[in-house]
Parts: C-alpha cells; structure tokens; sequence
C-alpha cells in the first residue's frame, strides 16, 4: 500500500481505502462482508468509510463493522482510521437529517453505539444544510472533537465557497477542517471546476468518492447486467437505466488505453483520480474480495504520459 498525507496535517491515509455503503448490511451475507474487510486491511486497506444511514437497514453497516471489529479486528484499533458521517435522513421527526447540532451529535453517538467503539478517527457532515447556519454545524464538529468522540473532522458534498466557509469557522474555532469527500471519477469531474484548488489553500486532503462510477468503470457491464451487480440488485443506487450506451461506448474505448497501460479499465480508472496529487485517497466499493485485490494492484501503474491523458480526455469529452 502507498499512504498519502492528508492535505497539510500529520495524518497517513492509503491510497486505496474501502467504503461500505453497499454490500456490508443486513440485506448482506455477513462471511462476504468479513472477507472483504479482512482482505482489505491484509492490503493495507487502513482506512474504512462508514455513514449512519449506510444499510439497507440504515445503521446495519455499521453493526456489521462493529462484529468484525471485534471478531476479527479486535487487537488492531490504532492501525485503523474509521469514518462515519451524519447529513441524509436517518431516523423520523425533524432531529434525523441535515446539519443541526442535535442530530449531529445525538447520531455519533448512535454510531459509536453500533460500531462498539469509543471514538471515531473521521467525523463528517455529510451534505450541506442550506438552513442551519454553518456555525451551527460547524461548531457542532468542534465539540464532537473535543469531547474526544473524534480525532479529525471533514465534510462531504459541499461546494467550494461552502468549503471555504467551513474551513475558516472550524480555524477560528481552533480546529482543522482535515478533508473533503466529494464524489470524483472520470464521469464526473466538478472537483476539478475549483474545488480542489480549494483544498489545496486550505491544506485539506481529499477522499474522492465512488472512483469507478459505482462500477460503470469496470468491466463488469460490458456484456449485460449481471444479477449480482449492483445495477442488478434491487438493493442497489445505480439503477439499470443508469447504465447507458453512450457510457458504455466510452468504457470500451478506454478499455483499449488501459490495456496498452497494461491495466484493466478498473485500475486505470482509480490511477486516474490519483494523478492529481491533492486526491490523497480513492474510496472505492466491492462486493467480492478479487475486485479488491485487483484494484489495489492498480498503484504498481499510475504514471500516465501527456499522449494518455489527451487520449482519456478525447473520450470523456
Ligand atoms: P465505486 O465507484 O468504487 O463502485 C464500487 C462498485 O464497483 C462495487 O460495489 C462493484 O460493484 C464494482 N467494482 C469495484 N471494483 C470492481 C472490479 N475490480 N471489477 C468489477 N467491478 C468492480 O464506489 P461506491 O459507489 O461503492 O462508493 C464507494 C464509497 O464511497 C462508499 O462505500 C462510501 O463509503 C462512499 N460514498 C460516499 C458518498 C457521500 O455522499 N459522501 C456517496 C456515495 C459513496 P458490484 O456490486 O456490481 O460488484
């Protein structure tokens, strides 16, 4: 595993961490769940992402965590960086979403719950709230950090003067705003429209969320939907109609650069989002453990030469 420092603070993530959002929930079997963690962290996989809400149940991923946790991962507590998140709708009544102090603390405290630990590494606000002032939410990440509850914190989803914004409130709070977690991949590219710039002044890392397009960058949709796919599954975000010809035609024909690369798409794909070295971290998803393995194999190539990049950048045009 490479490690990359997180923006301009002491804190090492992998270059490759795993996310659970899908795939690690109740709906899930548990000895696949465990397997992939396991293998993971045998990669050098440090880093797992966690939100209240990931499931289906919401919260059952992080019940899953916490049994690994302590089955499997019980002696390894300070090898490990574990996030969660609050921002999307988690329980009923007007304390279970956005970004008010009363849901954010009251669902950490939830989450430490389920994951049977006593603090987390990464705290996040999951998405902006348009209503609750940022000092509000701001100031409700200050005290989560001093309470110990968590080391570091971040956000999630926010633009970048609302980057901006919150990375100066938690300053003159006294606390580092440590990382964003926006969503970057070659089909979506708005980071690069000014937000990483900010990062970059406010010495923030950044943990690009799903690299592969929840697996549209893979090879996995090339011949159909597979039943076991997350587009395939009635569990999962990306929906069948989500998988369109046009992408599909862009997906084979950088198949044919990754090759020359001798990469597979999936590997070029994650080597791509970490060519710009302000993305300290690609959060990926699996469902089995060989796609873990091949992705983290993806870092023995991740140089890529002008002709490449044009090539790359020709196709997503
Ligand atoms: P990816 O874009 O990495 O997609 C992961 C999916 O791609 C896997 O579940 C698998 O799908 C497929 N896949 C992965 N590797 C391979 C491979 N080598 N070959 C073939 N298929 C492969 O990321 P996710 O969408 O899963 O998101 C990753 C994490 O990002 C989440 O778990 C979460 O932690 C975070 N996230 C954060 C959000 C936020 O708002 N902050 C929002 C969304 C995600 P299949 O199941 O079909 O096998």
């Amino acid at each position: 595993m490479k490690y990359n420092r997180c923006g301009k603070s002491g804190l090492l993530l992998p270059a490759i961490s795993l996310g659970l959002w899908h795939n690690f929930a109740g709906v899930d079997t548990h000895e696949n769940s465990r397997a992939m963690i396991c293998r993971a962290f045998d990669l050098g996989i440090t880093h797992f992402d966690l939100a209240n809400n990931y499931g289906p149940p919401p919260g059952s991923a992080e019940d899953t965590f916490g049994k690994i946790l302590k089955t499997d991962l019980a002696g390894y507590r300070d090898e490990l960086i574990i996030s969660s998140k609050a921002g999307y709708l988690m329980w009923p009544g007007p304390y279970g979403e956005w970004g008010s102090k009363k849901y954010l603390v009251a669902s950490l405290d939830q989450s430490l719950k389920r994951m049977g630990i006593e603090y987390v590494d990464i705290f996040y606000s999951h998405r902006p709230d348009l209503v609750t002032p940022l000092e509000e939410t701001m100031g409700a990440l200050e005290q989560i950090v001093r309470q110990g509850k968590a080391l570091y914190v971040g956000i999630s989803n926010y633009n970048p003067q609302m980057t901006e914004q919150a990375a100066t409130i938690l300053k003159q709070l006294g606390i580092r705003c440590l990382i964003h977690q926006p969503s970057y991949s070659m089909f979506n590219r708005w980071v690069e429209d000014g937000l990483l710039d900010v990062l970059e002044q406010q010495g923030m890392g950044c943990i690009a969320f799903c690299p592969l397009a929840q697996g549209l960058l893979t090879n996995r949709y090339l011949h159909g939907i597979p039943a076991d796919s997350r587009a395939g599954r009635p569990t999962g975000y990306l929906r069948p109609e989500g998988v369109t010809k046009e992408k599909l035609k862009k997906v084979n024909a950088l198949q044919k650069i990754a090759k020359n690369r001798g990469q597979s798409i999936s590997q070029m794909a994650l080597a791509w989002t970490l060519r710009d070295n302000r993305v300290t971290s690609a959060l990926i998803g699996a469902s089995k453990v060989v796609q873990i393995e091949e992705n983290v194999a993806a870092l023995k190539k991740l140089n890529f030469t002008k002709e490449e990049l044009a090539a790359i950048d020709k196709i997503l045009a």
